[in-house]
C-alpha cells in the first residue's frame, strides 16, 4: 500500500478540475485501487462540504461507486483566496506527508499564488503542478521559472502537458528506437517533409474567457505540438528516463528555427466563420459570447520550422492546429523522398508515408506493391497496426507521475523557455498585422486559399 498523498487542487470549482482532473483521478484509482489520496479542493467560490463531495463522487464515477464514495467522503473543500499567504498557510500547515499542490487556476493567479507561497515555510515534500499556458512569452516564462526555483527544486515542479500522455511518448520512442528499419532512415537524406496536425471539430464551447486571449498558436502549437516534434526528431536516448528525454528534447529544440528564419513566410493564421460541423450549427467565432473581435484571435494556426542539425537540415516540419474543422485529425505524417525506381513499370510509385495517430494511437505505413492483375502496375498498400492505448485518461497518467515524484511527463524549465523562443517572432509578426488573418467556414477543411 502506498503512502497517502495530499492532493490539493487550487481552482477546484473550475472547468479543468471538473472535466479533466477528477475524471482522470477516477481512472487512476480504478487501475490502482491501493493508492491513498487525501483530496482537498480549494477555490474562491463558497461551496458547502456536501456539494463538493457530491461533485467529487460524480466526477470519479469511472473508478466505481465504492472507491468514488471513499475518496469523496474523506475529501474536504476550503474557500480561499490563493493569493493570500495567510490563507495558504492555514491550508498547508495541518498537512503531513507528501503534498501535491495543483494549480488549476487562471495563469495570472497561479503566478501570484507562487509569490504568496514564497513568503511561507513550505512543506518538506511539496510538489507543484503548473498548468499551461506557462507564461505568455519568453520573458514571462523565464520570470515564472525563476519564481518557482525559489520555492522548490526543479524536479518537484511539474509543468503539465496533457497532450503528451505516457502512451503517446512511449509509442513514439518504441517505434523509432526499437525498429532497426526506422532509425537509419530517420533523417534529411530520406525524409522529404513532416507534418504534425491536431485539428478538432469542436468550436469554442463557451471557453472564450481563456481561448480568446490565447488562440491556436499558443494553445496548441507552443504548448504541445513542438514537444511532439522534439520527441519525434530527437537523437536516440540511452535509457528512458526523465533527465535523458528532456536533455534530448531541449537539444533538438535549441536547433529549431522558423523556416528560412522568416516569421511571415513560415506562418499562417485564420478564424472560423459561421458554418456546420456534422449536425451542429456553429456561429461565427466573433459572435460567440465573450469574444472581442479586435483581439484578432486565430482559431487555426500553422507554422513551418526547420531543425538546423546534421540530421534534419532542409526538412520542413509543419505544425498545425485548429478548431471547428470538418475532420478530427491528430496525426504525425512523415513523407519520404521518392525511391529510385527502375524503368519498366507502367506507372510510378508514390513516396512512402508513415502516419502515427496521436489520439487513436494507430500506425499506418504506405508502401508501393505490384498489382495483382498486372505486376507492372504499382499499387498503394497500407499496413496498419494499433499501437496500444492506456486504460488511464491523460490526467490520470499525469497525476500518477506527480504523486510518484517522477517528472517523465512534465516539461522542464529550459524546455518551456525554448518553446517560447522558437515562436516569439511569429507572435510579434501577427501582433504587428504582418500576416493576414484568413477565414474559413466552420466544418470545412480550412481557408480555401490554403492548399
Ligand atoms: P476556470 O476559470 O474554469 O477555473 C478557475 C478556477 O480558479 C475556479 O475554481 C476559480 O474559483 C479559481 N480561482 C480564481 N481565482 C482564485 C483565487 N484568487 N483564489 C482561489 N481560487 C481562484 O479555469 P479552467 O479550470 O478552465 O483552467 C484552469 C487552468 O487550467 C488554466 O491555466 C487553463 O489554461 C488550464 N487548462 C484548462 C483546460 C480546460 O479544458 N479547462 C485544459 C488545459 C489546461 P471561482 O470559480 O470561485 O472564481
Amino acid at each position: 500500500m502506498s503512502d497517502t498523498v495530499n492532493l490539493v487542487i487550487l481552482g477546484a470549482s473550475g472547468d479543468l478540475t471538473h472535466r479533466l482532473l477528477l475524471p482522470g483521478l477516477g481512472t487512476l484509482l480504478k487501475a490502482q485501487p491501493d493508492r491513498r489520496v487525501n483530496l482537498i479542493g480549494a477555490a474562491s467560490e463558497k461551496l458547502g462540504a456536501d456539494e463538493w463531495r457530491q461533485r467529487v463522487s460524480e466526477a470519479l464515477h469511472d473508478c466505481g461507486p465504492k472507491v468514488a464514495d471513499a475518496v469523496a467522503t474523506g475529501s474536504t473543500y476550503v474557500t480561499i483566496d490563493s493569493t493570500d499567504p495567510d490563507e495558504l498557510k492555514k491550508l498547508l500547515d495541518p498537512l503531513t506527508g507528501p503534498v501535491v499542490l495543483y494549480f488549476a487556476l487562471p495563469p495570472a493567479i497561479s503566478m501570484k499564488t507562487c509569490e504568496a507561497l514564497g513568503r511561507l515555510d513550505l512543506p518538506d515534500d511539496l510538489r507543484l503542478a503548473i498548468e499551461k499556458p506557462f507564461g505568455s512569452d519568453p520573458d514571462s516564462a523565464h520570470r515564472f521559472n525563476q519564481l518557482l526555483a525559489r520555492l522548490v527544486p526543479e524536479d518537484r515542479v511539474f509543468r503539465v502537458d496533457h497532450f503528451l500522455g505516457k502512451s503517446t511518448i512511449l509509442n513514439l520512442l518504441g517505434l523509432r528506437f526499437t525498429n532497426r528499419f526506422f532509425e537509419p532512415v530517420w533523417n534529411h537524406n530520406n525524409i522529404e517533409r513532416i507534418t504534425i496536425v491536431s485539428d478538432e471539430t469542436l468550436a469554442l464551447e463557451g471557453r472564450a474567457g481563456y481561448y480568446d486571449h490565447s488562440g491556436a498558436l499558443k494553445d496548441m502549437i507552443q504548448s504541445h505540438l513542438l514537444l511532439v516534434m522534439a520527441l519525434l526528431c530527437m537523437e536516440a536516448p540511452n535509457r528512458i528516463d526523465a533527465d535523458e528525454l528532456r536533455d534530448l528534447q531541449v537539444h533538438v529544440l535549441r536547433a529549431t528555427q522558423l523556416w528560412s528564419d522568416d516569421p511571415v513566410g513560415s506562418s499562417r493564421r485564420a478564424r472560423y466563420e459561421a458554418g456546420q460541423v456534422g449536425d451542429e450549427k456553429v456561429p461565427n467565432y466573433v459572435d460567440e459570447p465573450g469574444v472581442d473581435p479586435a483581439r484578432n484571435t486565430e482559431t487555426l494556426a500553422e507554422v513551418t520550422v526547420e531543425i538546423n542539425s546534421r540530421r534534419w537540415r532542409g526538412v520542413p516540419i509543419t505544425l498545425r492546429s485548429g478548431k471547428a474543422l470538418g475532420d478530427e485529425v491528430r496525426a504525425i505524417t512523415v513523407v519520404f523522398k521518392e525511391a529510385f525506381e527502375p524503368e519498366g513499370f507502367s506507372n510510378s510509385g508514390e513516396p512512402n508515408v508513415v502516419v502515427i495517430g496521436m489520439a487513436d494511437e494507430r500506425l499506418a505505413v504506405r508502401l508501393n506493391t505490384n498489382g495483382a492483375d498486372d505486376k507492372f502496375v504499382l499499387e498503394e498498400t497500407v499496413l496498419s497496426a494499433d499501437l496500444g492505448d492506456s486504460p488511464l485518461r491523460p490526467y490520470g497518467e499525469i497525476l500518477a507521475h506527480i504523486m510518484d515524484g517522477d517528472p517523465l511527463l512534465s516539461v522542464r524549465n529550459d524546455v518551456a523557455e525554448e518553446l517560447w523562443r522558437i515562436l516569439s517572432p511569429v507572435l510579434d509578426a501577427w501582433q504587428q498585422g504582418r500576416v493576414p488573418l484568413d477565414s474559413y467556414r466552420a466544418g470545412s477543411a480550412g481557408p480555401t486559399n490554403w492548399s
